[in-house]
């Protein structure tokens, strides 16, 4: 695992791939040299980590380190500006099937009028394919979903009339639904009651059991090391990634919440210095 990289000074121009490497098929995901930006400021710069398969890996660092935009490049939503992301040993485009996506919960109209099973049933349009008519079948995963996460009594009701809690646990039930190999969510546990905080992690646990591989935003610091075997420290750059008995130190923690006004003034005044000579 990669941990703490020198200091570079930022060059979107020069920025070339320079790796041939590949990864097995067994690695769930793995990560060289990311670098994303937003109108030509960067806001991953570097980043490269793997991840081990059947694993539950938690992603930590203050708001605006790059955590759902790191999710996002993954899942090919949005360009980068170098490096290379494998999945399974493949490109993400090859493996998707095997990708389930918890998005985060504010990034949803909840007044859209459909109901929970119409969600959940959602998530496998790709299997179903948008022109044919959800089988029963394909209700029956739904509901077995909805049952996992402990909400199958609320199968038809309207998604605008969910608490956060049955929300986050539709959106769980749905990935659940695709039966994917490796989950990415985007903050699970946000502003979850004790009792939804609960059913997720006993969710994630069995899917660990299962063999699954899960990579989770994560904001609660203190839960870390209870519910996570890794953990990838994240402020635009990986400030440590492995095993959190390892790398989950307050030195860490230091570097990742610490140090991110001085990083992102480095790097925006490089960009300025880089701008001027261009
Ligand atoms: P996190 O998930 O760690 O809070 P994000 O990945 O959401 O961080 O955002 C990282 C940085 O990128 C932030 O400074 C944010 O303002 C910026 N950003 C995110 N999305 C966009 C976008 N679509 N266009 C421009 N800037 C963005």
């Amino acid at each position: 695992m990669v941990s703490n990289r020198p200091s570079t000074p930022p060059n979107l121009a020069n920025k070339k791939p320079h790796h041939d490497e590949k990864s097995p098929a067994s690695t769930p995901l793995r990560v060289w040299d990311l670098t994303v930006a937003y109108q030509r400021t960067p806001v991953l710069w570097d980043v490269a980590f793997h991840v081990e398969p059947g694993s539950l890996v938690a992603i930590v660092g203050p708001n605006g380190a790059g955590k759902s935009t790191l999710l996002r490049a993954i899942l090919n939503l949005i360009p980068r500006t170098s490096g290379k992301i494998q999945v399974f040993g493949d490109e993400f485009a090859a493996q998707r099937r095997r990708v389930g996506y918890v998005p985060q919960r504010e990034s949803v109209d909840w007044d859209f009028p459909v109901s929970v099973l119409d969600v959940v049933t959602m998530g496998l349009y790709r299997e179903i394919g948008w022109l044919w008519p959800v089988r029963k079948k394909h209700r029956a995963r739904a509901m077995e979903a909805l049952n996992q996460v402990g909400i199958a009594d609320l199968a038809h009701r309207q998604i605008s009339h969910l608490s956060g809690g049955q929300q986050q646990r539709t959106f769980l039930a749905r990935a659940l639904a695709q039966d994917a190999d490796l989950y990415l969510m985007d903050e699970p546990l946000a502003a979850v009651d004790a009792a939804t905080e609960l059913a997720i992690i006993q969710q994630l646990r069995a899917m660990k059991q299962q063999g699954k591989t899960c990579v989770v935003i994560h904001h609660d610091l203190q839960t870390v090391p209870e519910y996570f075997d890794d953990v990838l420290l994240l402020n635009m750059r990986v400030v440590a990634s492995g095993p959190v008995s390892e790398v989950f130190t307050p030195e860490n923690l230091q570097k990742t919440y610490g140090g991110r006004l001085t990083l992102l003034d480095e790097v925006s005044s490089a960009m300025r210095r880089q701008e001027k000579l261009l």
